[in-house]
């Protein structure tokens, strides 16, 4: 048997994405971008028509399907653009780290509710001195009677100033002599007295989802918020990448064929030295490669995302599907914007932001040259 054909429900999640992404997305993309916008109406439709947190389990209010599914649903958002998709996939950043690990309770309590489009949340890791070393983080939760008190600050925080509720990564036990046993995964109310953030307003990509700096000045949470036990926070948190990476990595793929589609649609209309740009065998042959790289970075995180809906993540194959897809993002949205001349340059003929928003992808959860060394690491050990 064909080993990675869809079966005949993946492709019926897959078209209704792809109309959800032309017909509502679409037409408002640029807007929302150009005014650094997050729509709470399409959060909310996307989340009626069940798009959020499909991998969730039904007793957990999701759809109970997979990540490769989750997937299917993010590269046909970012095909029509990576910035809604981005806007809308985020605000269920963390959802895998809760159905992994989270208690019963946990799960009762936040799951259906973000998976419902009620409740939004994120990830708060990265430091100003802890960036892609997460184990410099300095932000400490100190255990007083039955509560954390959390103190620190964190940079680039996707949804810091519209979650509900963040993740955070924190120093539970800082002399700990073995550093990755320092850390736990605390969950934090965004409500609670000491919590404030600020937003990035002047983004090179993904303008209309929010990021930004946030703050805990002696944040008071429960001790039944720790996820996962104390001193796993590192592994947790190693856990959480490798599914949410191959999940930047459909991001990638999305945004590669969008950028490709809309090439294909120029090079056969407009017309230089007497033919059409298709008819030119230099352009041929960028299309031929354009093509050729994007469907060999779907290939690859359709078997990543297999390998986690089979129980058998794979850590290096999440990570070079990581960085392969968000290189080829890059890449083929160059190239789309160099097919199209100095039509290219202009945000109205629609390539410029593939270009744009892609960039992000090669930096966030895990650069691509952490990725590599998580992949070198796998092939010769530990140096
Ligand atoms: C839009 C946006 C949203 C984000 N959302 C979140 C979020 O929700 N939660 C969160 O916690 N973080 C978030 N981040 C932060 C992101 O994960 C970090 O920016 C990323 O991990 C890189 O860290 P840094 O920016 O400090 O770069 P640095 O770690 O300073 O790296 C700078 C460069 O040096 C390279 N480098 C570093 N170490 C090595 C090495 N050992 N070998 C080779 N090269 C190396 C890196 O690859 C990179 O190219 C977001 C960032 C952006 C831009």
């Amino acid at each position: 048997m064909e080993q990675f054909s869809l079966t005949k429900e993946q492709l019926d999640i897959q078209k209704a994405a792809r109309e959800f992404a032309t017909k509502e997305l679409g037409p408002v993309a640029r807007e929302l971008d150009s005014q650094g916008k997050f729509d709470d109406r399409l959060w909310k439709k996307a989340a009626e028509l069940g798009f959020l947190g499909v991998f969730v389990a039904e007793e957990y209010g999701g759809m109970g399907m997979g990540y490769l599914d989750q997937c299917l649903i993010v590269e046909e958002f970012a095909r029509v653009d990576l910035g809604m998709a981005h806007a809308i996939e985020s605000t269920f950043f963390g959802t895998q780290l809760i159905q992994l690990i989270g208690t019963e309770e946990q799960k009762k309590k936040y799951l259906p509710a973000i998976c419902d489009g009620e409740m939004r949340m994120g990830v708060a890791v990265t430091e100003p001195d802890a960036g892609s070393d997460v184990t410099a983080a300095q932000t400490t939760a100190v255990k007083q009677g039955d509560d954390y008190i959390i103190n620190g600050s964190k940079i680039f925080i996707t949804n810091c100033s519209l979650a509900d509720i963040l993740i955070v990564f924190c120093l539970t036990d800082p002399d700990n002599p073995k550093k990755h046993k320092r850390f736990s995964t605390i969950i934090s109310e965004t409500d609670r007295s000491g919590y404030s953030s600020n937003t990035y307003h002047d983004k090179l990509s993904l303008r209309a989802s929010n990021t930004g700096d946030a703050f805990f000045k002696d944040v008071k949470v429960p001790v039944e918020n720790l996820l996962g036990q104390e001193g796993k926070g590192f592994y947790n948190l190693m856990e959480f990448f490798n599914r949410t990476r191959v999940q930047v990595a459909a991001l990638g793929v999305g945004t590669a064929q969008g950028a490709l589609d809309k090439t294909l649609a120029h090079v056969r209309r407009r017309e230089q030295f007497g033919k059409p740009l298709s008819n030119q065998e230099m352009v041929q042959g960028k299309v031929a490669e354009m093509a050729t790289m994007t469907e060999a970075g779907r290939s690859m995180y359709y078997r990543a995302a297999s390998k986690l809906d089979s129980g058998r993540p794979d850590p290096s194959l999440s990570s070079m599907a990581k960085w392969y897809c968000a290189e080829i993002a890059v890449k083929v949205a160059d190239e789309a914007i160099q097919l199209h001349g100095g039509y290219g340059i202009l945000e109205e003929y629609g390539v410029a932001h593939y270009w744009r928003n892609a960039k992000v992808l090669e930096i966030f959860e895990g650069s691509k040259e952490v990725e590599k060394v998580i992949i070198a690491r796998k092939l010769i050990g530990r140096q």
